[in-house]
């Protein structure tokens, strides 16, 4: 296995994991209960980490992600089912999984 993403936010790699999982890409999601309480800084090795299971995919997640994390660069939109503002890499609602 390799480690293929982790972020503090556990929504985005959350939101990474569907993204590569609708592709046929499985991964697994470590450390994915141990962040700190609200407010605290999580240090770097607590942080949600995606790990892909078959290497022989790893161009083609890297790709995905790469894809993902420039779309992180546009708008937020707001969902049209529960109002919630999502950031611009969430193809569904973070909130209630409404598509964008
Ligand atoms: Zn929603």
């Amino acid at each position: 296995m390799k480690l293929i993403y982790t972020h503090e936010n556990k929504l985005l790699v959350e939101n990474a994991r569907n993204l590569l999982q609708m592709e046929g890409i499985e991964t697994v999601m470590k450390n994915e209960f141990s962040s700190g309480a609200a407010g605290d800084l999580a240090p770097l090795d607590t942080w949600p980490e995606l790990w892909l299971v078959d290497e022989i995919q790893l161009e083609k997640a890297n790709a995905l992600l790469e894809k993902m994390a420039e779309q992180a660069e546009g708008n937020d939109w707001r969902c049209n089912n529960c109002q919630e503002v999502n950031g611009a890499a969430f193809e569904v609602c973070w909130s209630c999984g409404s598509p964008a």
